[in-house]
């Protein structure tokens, strides 16, 4: 077997596609890969993510859910910093990379037991995984908190999706969208281990557009944390499979206000606030159900933490947007972090940089002055 899905804490195998928690402890899965990474398996003609098809064995061939997401470009800034554009993703994030690894693996299962899929979120996530399903033939419930609007939600009811608004916070939505129903099959990408690893293709596309060198720092906004742990272990496999020497430093970008790992790492205590305000919108999760796990993959890796307030929010966004770089505020978080660390001289103009732009601030509900 190339892969197995296995338990993070108790290690325990789970028998199917379509888990999302350990069958025991109920804890998060996590897909551990058994087989090295090797660049002569690259489908060198196919520019999506799926030119690394060879490397998500428990997708089939027939089974690709594919609308050309991933091989985003490289883009230099300044002399030795770039900008991924994840943003140019055909729904407008990086979170396409999950969803067509996803929903690749297991639509046909979804079918064959005549069901539908659900999952709970009215931003990016909830976008992508309703544009993929649509394109896959597969009916799709999303979950969405009872006040929600804007060009996300939209975006979500243009591609089909059925829409249900749940009262009572946000996990609140999660419950309802996990509680049991016949053939209601959960994906939320939060929990699903398909979903995070589909994200390992972004540290494969990094290396191979540096031609299979290595950045020196990598950052990136984290809220629920699928990026951040996704990342990781594709830079982990390229280093364990030789065809990279060292790994990156890996820098998880956070706001004050919704910065859990940021205070767990650096021993600090956390107390989020009651309610979330930031600019950067799409960063919500104060308690994140894949802590422990970031913590602990942030500490093995030996990265960083930093933590951003508002206003260098907001100038980052501003000045992305000055430059050509409409992205959503809650990428610029990513760049006012390395602007930060710049300026603390925690890092320098000569580490090579790159900064994940996650998502497209043609969505923001922000208004120009
Ligand atoms: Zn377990």
């Amino acid at each position: 077997m190339r892969y197995k899905i296995k338990c993070s804490v108790c290690g325990q195998s789970s028998p199917s596609l379509l888990d999302f928690r350990c069958p025991s402890c109920d804890e998060p899965l996590c897909v551990r890969l058994h087989f090295d990474f090797e660049a002569s398996k690259i489908r060198k003609s196919d520019f999506t993510v799926w030119r690394y098809a060879e490397f998500f064995p428990y997708v089939e061939e027939m089974g690709i859910v594919t609308l050309g997401e991933g091989w985003t470009p490289l883009v230099k800034f300044s002399d030795n910093t770039f900008f991924k554009l994840e943003s140019l993703n055909p729904t407008g994030s990086f979170k396409d990379r999950g969803t067509t690894v996803l929903l690749s693996g297991l639509h046909e299962l979804v079918k064959e037991a005549g069901g539908f899929i659900s999952e709970d979120s009215s931003g990016n996530a909830g976008a992508s995984v309703a544009a993929y399903a649509a394109c896959a033939g597969l009916r799709a419930r999303i979950y969405v908190p009872e006040d929600v609007s804007g060009p996300k939600f939209n975006q979500i009811q243009f591609y089909g999706a059925e829409v249900v608004k749940v009262s009572g916070g946000r996990s609140r939505v999660a419950e309802e969208a996990q509680k049991g129903e016949k053939g209601k099959f959960y994906v939320g990408h939060i929990l699903h281990p398909l979903f995070r690893d589909g994200l390992r293709s972004l540290a494969y596309e990094v290396v191979e557009q540096f031609g299979w060198h290595v950045p020196e720092r990598v950052y990136l906004p984290v809220s629920a944390g699928t990026l951040i742990l996704g990342v990781i272990k594709g830079f982990k496999h390229l280093v364990a499979s030789n065809a990279i020497e060292t790994m990156p430093k890996i820098v998880a970008c956070q706001t004050r206000q919704v910065s859990p790992l940021y205070h767990r790492f650096k021993n600090l205590s956390y107390t989020p606030p009651v309610k979330v305000v930031s600019v950067a919108d799409a960063l919500v999760s104060v308690n994140p159900p894949l802590l422990d796990l970031m913590d602990k993959r942030l500490m093995e890796v030996d990265g960083d933490a930093v933590v951003v307030e508002e206003d260098e929010i907001f100038s980052a966004f501003k000045e992305l947007a000055g430059k050509g770089f409409l992205v959503e505020p809650s990428s610029a978080v990513a760049y006012a972090a390395y602007k930060k660390q710049l300026k603390n001289k925690e890092t320098s103009k000569d580490e090579k940089t790159v900064i994940i732009l996650t998502g497209t601030g043609l969505k923001t509900t922000l208004k120009p002055n």
